[in-house]
């Protein structure tokens, strides 16, 4: 990928509602080596196809779930090859609450959705400009 550079790295962060910002910090983020993103793209496909192996003996179910299986693992391969980056670690502080809300590992596009644990608001964090 040739957004790989870019996408890692230390990055501020801002959490908006509606465009108002509402939490500040800040994302520590890395690239994903090839090698393990094609191992973990190819054990969720194996989940899959494994899922679809018991999915054909069950009745009725079998007649659509292993196709269902099929282009499930297909996509969760590429799915999990083509996220190249992941967040290592990060943590936002809400401004009205100012508790801290961590940010998952979960490799993801900006913005992602990120919610406070005391406030209950869902926010979306962008890279601050
Ligand atoms: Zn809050």
């Amino acid at each position: 990928m040739s957004e790989t550079p870019e996408k890692s790295g230390h990055f501020k962060v801002v959490a908006t509602v509606s465009e108002h910002p509402v939490a500040h910090g800040e994302i520590f983020m890395s690239a994903i080596p090839k090698s393990v993103r094609f191992q973990k793209g190819l054990r969720n496909l194996l989940m899959c196809f494994g899922a679809m192996c018991i999915v054909v003996f069950i009745p009725v179910v079998h007649l659509i779930a292993p196709f269902f299986f099929f282009c499930l693992g297909i996509f969760l391969f590429f799915n999990s090859y083509l996220d190249d980056v992941q967040i290592d670690h990060g943590e936002l502080v809400c401004d009205k609450c100012h508790s801290k809300i961590a940010v998952g590992k979960k490799p993801d596009l900006f913005p992602f959705w990120v919610d406070c644990p005391s406030c209950n608001v869902s926010m979306a964090v962008k890279k601050e400009s």
